[in-house]
């Protein structure tokens, strides 16, 4: 009998593949374990088995696998099945879910390049051969593929020589140096055993009587064993006998201690004391009623306006989950909003609470991923964005997707572009689990699903503690021009509060959707606009490092002299960003402290959360923003929130834009007025008649959605319409025009649906590619499914078509 696993590869090819094991491999592999696996002529890479059975491939001849990775599954069966969910929904390969889901460290490929760790003296004699000529390879080259480790070691099985290399830290893979996962761990000590009876024990001291710091050690060790009685650390030891780790390793190479590591969990939180509280009346409604939609509907939208205390329902919610031994996951759009949260919930829960996000490193997110793949007591709650849809959850019982609305949700590159709020709600389903979306501002679309009675819906309409909405005016910036009562890009109005407010010693936050110093810098003698030489955008000015930089690539040059086509030497800067407006209040205000909140400034692991804890510090007493602070943070002090220019919310050319305005407007302006202080909100604009401003202006969610929803019927989107829109990138304009217009003639002749483009996109190149889109809106009563399969085939014709093979095509379902 032959004896086959069915794997699926870490590549954007849809099929699987199937390899040839030994009956002794077999019996020992089981689905959800990865192997190491040949491809091609020379490659390698970390597969995941799907299947095991007794049936040749037919097409080809099956290889055999190099090794097995694991000793137990680290996928389990419900996670395949989500995966391939995801992969079917949003028209992409299993292999590229299953590439973005686990964490990099467990997938290494033939290309992932090692190297020495740095700073070597080592001890080559104790290397096993093979161990010895990678180390003696990489001496001579300093870095390798594992494709080139095979050929040096003249065997396929590399990978057990490279992790045993990689766990005593002589090399590391290079994509992530700095990352290789090596569970943090403590050294612990204790007297060798042999030594344990009172005359052994005073005879070693004997032996030990003229070297004074040794017999000191080993009294020290005494005397903490007697008051202790639980395992000593090294470093509790060298405290208590005030000695040196020099003397600790000849006692250890003495044979007299031995020491031992333990891991430990990188992340640890405590539970805080007098954590608990009480549901306002109000707020006791709303959970009571959560649970009762829970009844008839797996989803429950809960509509709670700014600082009602969505967190505290939320946290009693998952306490009744936990309290039945089931998992939960907690969604959040940002990195930048975990901190708080996190504080929020282990601070009630206590080390139940574990967090999983990019910033963490990738040690940290697989010490998370073990924790669920064994129901670990510390992963009882998962708080994590998007990506963390993708743990191992055996036995979820509930997620929470906090602020729905946020468009962050949905991944744009690379493929699986997915929103997370629609697979969470497929995951829940896949558990037989609930979930609970909660927004101040929902997306049209969950608010839809409510009115047509899909999802329940719970609506908290009062800020905790009676706190007053904050009071929202709208300042005309025309008639501020006209009138000269501009000071920069400030109105008098708005300065005079700003005034009042930090004179009070409250705190201002002041809103601009841009970042950088101007988006762009002008000629005035020949209007010429430095662009970018390899997308088609202008560069954006940054006054502080007189730089021009595009957002798009990265692309830098220093702030030119003079005009580049017409030598002139009056250039203008044109709009403003973030960096402006924060050095126009520094000189209106120069006794405050003015900061500043946007991607410039937040980069690192702990950029956010240094600048958050600034704020609520009060160190900064005016904080400029870009659409970061529009997110569930809260300030107690904050009592003005100021918007600079609401037109260029209104002005995108995106059919979600008055949405967007909406939620942007209203979530910043929830960050004003908390406790007992009630809260400012000034708006300038151009247009303040917008029927959205006004809607802003009385905090009209519904009013809102009534126009929104009725426009979306109209021009065919959704939730009326599915969209999904197809990008198609050339470097070579004339092929991706003649191209793209193939594609377009035959996608609007097989389907009876609205398709439009080939159109090309406010921004036609990036990296010197060029890009159109095609937009196919499938109308719900279409089927989804059959229209995807046959969109797919027009694709895979395309592909075929020889002179447009090296044009790339990108599919976004539920393109947002
Ligand atoms: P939301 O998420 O709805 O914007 P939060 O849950 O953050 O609002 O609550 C706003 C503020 O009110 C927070 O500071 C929170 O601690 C406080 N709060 C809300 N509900 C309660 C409660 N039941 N007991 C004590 N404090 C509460
Ligand atoms: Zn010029
Ligand atoms: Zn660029």
């Amino acid at each position: 009998m032959l004896y086959f696993i069915e794997t699926i590869l870490p590549l954007a090819v849809t099929k699987n593949f199937t390899y040839q094991v030994s009956q002794a491999e077999f019996d020992y592999i089981e689905v959800g374990m990865r192997v190491a696996v040949p491809f091609g002529k020379t490659k390698i890479y970390t597969a995941l088995v799907l299947k095991k059975h007794n049936t040749p491939p037919q097409l080809y001849q099956a290889k055999e696998i190099h090794q097995i990775l694991d000793e137990k599954p680290v996928v389990n069966s419900l996670q395949i099945l989500h995966w391939k969910w995801i992969a079917n929904y949003y028209m992409c390969s299993l292999g590229e879910v299953y590439k973005s889901a686990l964490p990099t460290g467990y997938i290494i490929e033939s290309e992932t390049l090692i190297s020495l760790t740095s700073a070597l003296d080592l001890d080559l004699t104790k290397l096993k051969d093979d161990e010895y000529l990678v180390v003696e390879a990489l001496k001579i080259q300093s870095t390798l593929k594992i494709s080139e480790i095979v050929n040096i070691l003249g065997k396929k099985s590399v990978f057990s020589v490279i992790n045993n290399l990689i766990s005593k830290g002589i090399i590391s893979l290079q994509e992530e140096i700095k990352e290789q996962y090596k569970p943090k761990q403590t050294r612990f000590i204790q007297l060798n055993p042999d030594f344990d009876n009172p005359q052994k024990l005073a005879e070693l001291l004997e032996t030990l009587s003229r070297a004074k710091k040794q017999s000191e050690l080993v009294l020290g060790y005494f005397q903490l064993q007697a008051t202790y009685k639980k395992p000593i650390t090294v470093k509790m030891l060298l405290e208590k006998a005030n000695s040196s780790s020099a003397i600790v390793k000849t006692l250890i190479d003495k044979d007299i201690f031995i020491d031992y590591y333990i891991n430990e969990d990188r992340v640890v939180f405590k539970k805080k004391e007098n954590s608990l509280f009480e549901l306002s009346a109000s707020q006791q409604i709303a959970f009571e009623s959560i649970k009762t939609n829970f009844h008839n509907f797996d989803v429950t939208l809960l509509h709670g306006v700014t600082a009602s205390g969505k967190t505290e329902v939320y946290i009693k919610l998952i306490e009744e989950y936990i309290e039945q031994e089931k998992q939960v996951l907690f969604l959040l759009p940002e990195i930048a909003l975990t901190t708080q949260l996190v504080q929020r919930l282990t601070d009630y829960f206590g080390n139940q609470v574990a967090v999983f996000h990019s910033k963490y490193t990738n040690n940290e997110r697989v010490e998370v991923w073990n924790q669920l793949l064994e129901n670990s007591e510390k992963a009882k709650i998962v708080i994590g964005v998007r990506s963390a849809l993708f743990l191992p959850f055996s036995n979820l019982g509930l997620i929470v997707v906090d602020e729905e609305h946020e468009q962050t949700f949905k991944q744009q590159d690379p493929a699986p572009r997915y929103h997370a709020r629609d697979a969470a709600i497929v995951l829940a389903n896949q558990h037989k689990a609930k979930v609970l979306l909660g927004s101040a501002t929902p997306s049209l679309e969950s608010y839809y699903n409510c009115e047509s009675n899909k999802y329940g819906l719970v609506e908290l309409k009062e800020r905790y503690g009676k706190v007053v909405l904050p009071e929202i005016s709208l300042v005309d910036l025309k008639d501020k021009y006209f009138r000269k009562k501009m000071t920069g890009h400030f109105s008098d109005d708005l300065l005079k509060e700003i005034t009042e407010t930090l004179y009070k010693g409250e705190q201002v936050i002041i809103f601009q959707n841009r970042r950088g110093f101007s988006p762009y810098v002008e000629c005035i003698t020949c209007g010429h606009v430095p662009h970018c030489p390899s997308c088609d955008v202008s560069l954006t000015y940054y006054k502080f490092k007189n730089q021009l930089r595009c957002h798009y690539c990265g692309y830098s040059i220093a702030n030119p002299t003079h005009c580049h086509s017409c030598q002139s030497v009056e250039l203008s800067t044109k709009g403003f960003g973030t960096e402006q407006i924060e050095m126009e209040l520094k000189s209106l205000f120069p006794s405050y402290n003015i900061g500043r909140m946007d991607q410039d400034t937040t980069r690192g692991k702990q950029g956010y959360e240094k600048i958050i804890a600034a704020f609520k510090n009060q160190e900064i007493d005016v904080l400029v923003g870009t659409q970061m602070l529009a997110k569930g943070l809260h300030f107690d002090k904050v009592t003005l929130v100021g918007i600079l220019n609401a037109d260029n919310l209104l002005n995108q050319p995106n059919f979600r834009a008055y949405e967007r305005a909406f939620q942007m407007i209203i979530q910043v302006s929830g960050r004003a007025g908390r406790k007992d202080i009630p809260g400012k909100v000034i708006v300038q604009t151009y247009n303040p008649l917008h029927n959205t401003l006004q809607q802003v202006l009385l905090n009209d969610y519904s009013a809102m959605y009534k126009e929104q929803i009725y426009e979306r019927n109209n021009f065919k989107y959704p939730p009326y319409f599915r969209l999904i829109k197809i990008t198609v990138k050339h470097k070579d304009f004339e092929k991706l025009k003649e191209g793209s217009l193939w594609l377009y003639n035959v996608l609007h002749q097989n389907l009876k649906m609205p398709v439009l483009g080939p159109e090309e996109p406010a921004i036609s190149k990036i990296r010197n590619e060029y890009i159109r889109t095609i937009l196919i809106k499938i109308p719900t009563k279409e089927h989804l499914g059959n229209t995807k399969q046959k969109i797919q085939k027009i694709l895979m014709s395309f592909e075929a078509v020889s002179q447009y093979r090296a044009i790339r095509t990108k599919v976004n379902v539920d393109y947002y």
